[in-house]
């Protein structure tokens, strides 16, 4: 790289020609019904709300509100799915009908990407490499494991629990969808399952996909609506399992209202990572890890990391590395293939963010924003690093979910894993060092779900994925996320 180029890279002044994802090879219909029985039907009601774009503000579509009515009728019909059809179907031939959605998902990625980053304000990129192959991966995997339960689980006979209700968030909606249907199919369940309101198109996309891969019908009914339908399903008394994604508060709601019934549950819910660098790490990989961990998906993700703990002597040279990393990031169209950091989900969790960073401020915290262009219309917020930061802030303690990095420093060991400890939450943490031995010492006394070692925010369906404390409990991906689906 010539001197010039690097130091154009390092100001910020990066000018890359647009290189827009086309859209012609989506269609998004004006009104979209509910998916229950193998039909797409209106609400009982007559009532639907506009989801939009939220890197222009812009409608994109009605989308059915189902009421209680409706949601009955989905669980109905998951009934007797469940009862007539999908229980008694083979094993094999269960798998046959995942691993068709899989191949559907992979034949419409493209479709499935620009619709997820229209609605959703998510980097194509990240729509593209990460959500979509995802989903298709989770499919994939899981018709693997359909005929093949009792090798997972020898001598215990497993069978089905009934009918899943799944209510899922906004952050990866179609992957959300796929963590969450393709183990309840492959263990013989039947499911109803509500995307979050803001970003209800993939999962509407994917009612297509199951239509066309001519699943049963009944044996997976998608409905749309907002919290009101998300509790509806929950309360409903003929649901054996309740499969939960999203905010802390709404799971501990989730909670109260099954507790003393016989219905199951998983709940994957809030976090507060520490990202942990020490002085023995490859300082550039390390950098790259620390934006991926925060900055991706404008910090949307739960098992974010949100606090950066830097080994006190190499904190200048992190910080200084951090800043001019900062500085090239492109913050913008989500559906230009360079932008790096696309429009926060909604308004509402703008607002949130925006709350934060006052906060942060008022507390005594030093903000850091690099100098982006920002567009006029839409949700944006530039990625943001605070420094000066104490374990009693509230942008230390409290979950964001938005493009906001609290940076502490710690001196041992011992008072890093102390440190990274203190919080009610508990899903995932990452750590950055040359030294083996530092991670496994590290890995045994996290409180978190996953760990990252050298590397951050990957994802695979092989893998076990969940929290610990405030963060949940229960685990989706791998053989472990077969067994909330089963009783023995
Ligand atoms: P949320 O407000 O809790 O909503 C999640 C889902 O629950 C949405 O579909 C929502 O519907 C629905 N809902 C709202 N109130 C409900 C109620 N009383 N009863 C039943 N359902 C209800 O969370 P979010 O803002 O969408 O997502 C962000 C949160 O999800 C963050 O806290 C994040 O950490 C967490 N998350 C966790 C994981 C994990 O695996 N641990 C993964 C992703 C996200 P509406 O959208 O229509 O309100
Ligand atoms: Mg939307």
């Amino acid at each position: 790289m010539s001197k010039k180029i690097e130091e154009l890279k390092f100001s910020g002044e990066w000018d890359l020609a647009p290189a827009p994802e086309s859209t012609n090879h989506i269609s998004v219909k004006k009104e979209y019904q509910l998916f229950i029985g193998g039909k797409f039907v209106k609400p009982k009601k007559g009532k639907y709300f506009s989801t939009i774009n939220p890197a222009t503000e812009k409608k994109l579509s009605s989308i059915a509100e189902a009421s209680k009515e409706d949601v009955d009728r989905a669980v109905k019909a998951a009934r007797k799915a469940h009862s007539g059809v999908w229980s008694s179907t083979s094993a094999k031939e269960r798998g046959k009908y995942i691993y068709r959605i899989a191949r559907l998902i992979q034949e419409k990625s493209r479709e499935f990407a620009v619709i997820e980053s229209l609605d959703g304000g998510k980097p194509i990129r990240e729509s593209r490499d990460v959500d979509i192959p995802i989903a298709a991966a989770h499919f994939f995997y899981y018709a693997g494991w359909a005929d093949k339960l009792n090798y997972a689980f020898p001598n215990q006979n497993p069978s089905s629990l009934g009918v899943a209700g799944q209510i899922i968030p906004w952050n990866f909606p179609l992957m959300m969808a796929a963590w969450k249907i393709a183990p309840a199919l492959a263990t013989g369940n039947t499911v109803v399952l509500k995307p979050a309101e803001t970003t209800s198109l993939t999962a509407l996309k994917l009612a297509e996909v199951i239509q066309e891969a001519d699943l049963p019908p009944g044996v997976v009914n998608i409905i749309t609506g907002a919290g009101a339908t998300g509790s509806d399903i929950v309360n409903h008394k003929d649901i054996d399992k309740i499969a939960f994604t999203g905010s802390t508060g709404v799971g501990k709601i989730i909670m109260k209202s099954i507790a003393g019934t016989a219905k199951k549950s998983t709940m994957e819910l809030g976090g507060k990572a520490a990202n942990i660098v020490f002085e023995d790490a490859p300082l550039d990989q390390a950098v790259e890890g620390i934006i991926n961990g925060i900055y991706f998906n404008q910090g949307h993700v739960c098992c974010a990391g949100s606090r950066l703990f830097v080994q006190e002597s190499i904190y200048d040279t992190l910080l200084r590395k951090l800043k001019d990393r900062m500085q090239s990031l492109i913050v913008g169209n989500p559906l230009d293939k360079n932008t790096d950091i696309g429009a926060i989900n909604s308004k509402e969790q703008l607002g949130v963010i925006n709350k934060y960073l006052s906060l942060g401020k008022k507390e005594g915290a030093d903000m850091f924003q690099p100098s982006c262009d920002i567009p006029s219309k839409g949700f944006w917020c530039a990625p943001t690093l605070f420094t000066n930061v104490s374990q009693s802030h509230a942008i230390a303690k409290e979950e964001i979910f938005g493009p906001v990095l609290a940076v502490q420093t710690f001196r041992t060991i011992d008072e890093v894993i102390t440190k990274a400890n203190n919080t009610p939450f508990g899903l995932s943490a990452g750590v950055w060092t040359d030294k083996g031995s530092k991670v496994f010492n590290l890995t045994s006394k996290m409180r978190a779900g996953v760990v990252w070692a050298n590397t951050y925010n990957k994802f695979d369906p092989t893998s076990p994925f969940g929290g610990y404390k405030e963060s949940g409990h229960g685990r989706e991906g791998g053989l472990h996320g077969l067994a909330p689906y089963l009783k023995f």
